[in-house]
């Protein structure tokens, strides 16, 4: 069933432990994820991505998902992923979505808040979660493949937590993306995440809080900042390098091109859902249904 992001974050932040969200652009990704929430007994966050939505896509992703959410007996939320724009925010709503994120975090303080709580109170009186972002986490490198697929990134400034407070009083936001360390992509160097920053936050704001650029951050770093806040880890670049992977390896060993696409896909779903299963388990989701 479809839930939203709301009360799957606010039990992750009473029982303290965090829900990996995995980005899924096609059927594939969506099975892999679904499939293995299932068997872990852990509820599903999937999201979705402007650059897979576009024109009558945005029906076709949330009718699969929406179809599929009835075959599975786990809550599953639906989260539109980095949208900036609130007449498609609008879009996504009618087209499904449980809950959607408004990214106005490379604009000024005001602005963000501002076109942050016009989503928030549109998305409100329908039932849909909101979740926005304050600081700006940037991309591991320019040009690489990333959540938000831009190379125009403005590169990453930290949340200032005394602008936080007002920000949520401002918006009402029910989530709200922090930056304190990670970034988009596929890093070059090892983020060093900033806990000291992230307890000042948590220790004036109530709303569960999101980490963005999870792939590639060492669980030990990922485990501590659950420990200290986080509910919602983002992960987009990890099942991707398993999806390619996966159909690469077979893909050059492949003699005959007529092959049944579910022989083609089985090694890319097998390593997706090791990537899913691991990261259930060091967050803490494992076992939650
Ligand atoms: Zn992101």
């Amino acid at each position: 069933m479809l839930v939203t992001m709301k009360e799957m974050l606010e039990d992750a932040k009473k029982n303290h432990y965090a829900l990996p969200a995995f980005d899924v652009s096609n059927y594939e990704m969506m099975k892999a994820v679904l499939e293995t929430c299932e068997e872990e007994k852990s509820p599903a966050l999937l999201m979705g991505l402007g650059v897979d939505l576009k024109g009558r896509d945005l029906n076709l992703l949330t009718s699969m998902i929406k179809g599929a959410s009835e075959f599975y007996n786990i809550p599953i939320c639906f989260h539109l992923d980095h949208a900036t724009d609130l007449e498609f925010i609008k879009s996504a709503i009618g087209a499904g979505f449980s809950s959607v994120m408004f990214d106005g975090s490379v604009l000024p303080f005001e602005e963000n808040a501002k076109k942050t709580a016009e989503v928030t109170k549109f998305a409100h009186t329908k039932g849909i979660t909101v979740e926005a972002e304050l600081g700006h986490v940037g991309n591991a490198s320019v040009g690489s493949i990333s959540e938000t697929g831009t190379d125009t990134d403005p590169g990453e400034s930290l949340t200032v937590p005394e602008e936080v407070k007002k920000f949520v009083e401002i918006t009402d936001v029910d989530a709200l993306a922090v930056a304190i360390g990670t970034a988009h992509g596929v890093y070059q160097k090892t983020p060093e995440l900033r806990i000291d920053r992230l307890d000042e936050i948590t220790a004036i704001c109530d709303r569960p809080l999101v980490l963005h650029g999870g792939s590639g951050t060492p669980d030990d770093q990922m485990k501590n900042a659950i420990h200290h806040g986080i509910t919602k880890i983002n992960i987009y670049s990890d099942v991707l390098f398993a999806l390619n992977q996966g159909l690469k390896n077979y893909l050059n060993t492949m003699t005959n091109p007529s092959t049944w696409p579910f022989l083609v896909y089985e090694d890319a779903i097998k390593m997706m859902k090791d990537v899913v299963r691991e990261k259930l388990r060091t967050f803490g989701s494992s076992g939650r249904v």
